[in-house]
């Protein structure tokens, strides 16, 4: 913990501030340990603090050993953010993690400099360390173990819904602590929609099925795994075409992976191949995103992104096509980049056609 707040400090010096609030609840996590719902993070050049309501306090004392709790009651915020601070000082405040109420209530009326700062902690996070790493391994390897189940279990005339809540239920029996997100389990014309919800619908032989999912560790970390598959031969030839498009462009994504490349130009790589055959107004998201105490984070791999990959960052490379009415294809895979490239840290087996 010692070792982020010592980035944040390098952060906020070359920044000219004198110190910042921290309301984002995952920030706080990474930088304090803290894993509780509410409070908030000071932090300055000789100042770590932590207030929090008495739900948390003893909690905080657990899981923050570097920063001090500071307990705070219900009308009292004004005076205990005041008191952290001196008049005069040049504060930054998260914009994406404040209300607009708290702002005029408890910041506003502050005696100091206001900065709004967006992804200043964030970027941090972006780098991820060894603990981190091995703790999103952990959650990658929990996630392919369960597409290996999902590979055995899924049957024709079994409902999305049903095999959404098998994987979950196997996935949670496992390790978990829950969901990284609502499961995606669509079969048919529902895998068109990139981010169907399971439904009543059954599974049939023959048509695609996009199961797409992830694990949250208790540790707060998350992962992120997308696979495409047909239960028996496919009815459709094109399945074959479409599918072997976005596993070209994923790996042409993969093999473009390095530190220092721009996030917008990871994307372009994948989205070439797609391009080039002919599928490129069907590939309607961008081509991946970071993971961590998040999981959707920095770095954004996306035709706006203004990111650059860091060595250390996670992202996942997911490049898809939808044809509506039809059905899709999507692959995702997590990596961590390397100094010479990147590493997978999904393995799940991709089969385009599994066993009816
Ligand atoms: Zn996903
Ligand atoms: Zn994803």
């Amino acid at each position: 913990m010692n070792t982020r707040l010592a980035r944040l400090r390098a952060v906020l010096s070359d920044r000219q501030l004198d110190a910042i609030w921290v309301g984002s609840a995952a920030n706080r996590r990474y930088l304090s340990g803290f894993s509780g719902s509410a409070g908030w993070l000071y932090v300055s050049a000789s100042a770590a603090s932590l207030l929090t309501d008495g739900r948390y306090t003893g909690q905080a004392g657990q899981q923050a050993p570097d920063f001090t709790v500071v307990r705070v009651t219900r009308g009292s915020e004004v005076a205990a953010f005041n008191e952290a601070m001196r008049p005069g000082q040049r504060v930054a405040l998260e914009a994406t993690h404040i209300t607009l109420d708290q702002w005029q209530r408890w910041f506003q009326p502050m005696e100091v400099e206001w900065v709004f700062t967006t992804g200043l902690v964030e970027e941090l996070r972006a780098q991820k360390d060894a603990s981190e790493l091995a703790a999103i391994e952990a959650a990658a390897q929990l996630t392919d173990q369960t597409m290996a189940y999902a590979y055995t279990v899924a049957r024709p005339g079994m409902s999305e819904q049903e095999l959404a809540w098998m994987l979950e239920v196997y996935l949670r029996e496992h390790g978990a602590q829950g969901v990284a997100f609502e499961f995606i389990v669509a079969s048919g014309p529902n895998s068109a929609l990139p981010h169907a919800r399971p439904t009543d619908r059954l599974l049939h032989a023959g048509e695609p099925i996009t199961i797409d999912m992830g694990a949250r560790l208790p540790n707060g970390y998350h992962s992120d795994l997308t696979r495409t598959f047909c239960l028996g031969e496919p009815a459709d030839e094109r399945f074959r075409t479409v599918y072997a498009t976005v596993l070209a462009a994923q790996h042409a994504g993969l093999a473009a992976l390095r530190p220092g490349l721009a996030g917008r130009a990871a994307d372009e790589a994948a989205r070439q191949v797609i391009e080039n055959a002919g599928y490129g107004e069907y590939f309607s998201h961008s081509l991946g995103h970071g993971v961590g105490l998040e999981v959707h984070e920095m770095p954004a791999l996306a035709p706006s992104s203004q990111d650059t990959l860091a060595t250390n960052a996670v992202v996942t490379v997911e490049p898809g096509i939808y044809l509506p009415g039809w059905g899709g294809v999507r692959i995702e895979d997590l990596v961590v980049i390397t100094p010479d490239g990147c590493r997978l840290l999904s393995h799940a087996a991709e089969l385009p056609v599994i066993a009816a």
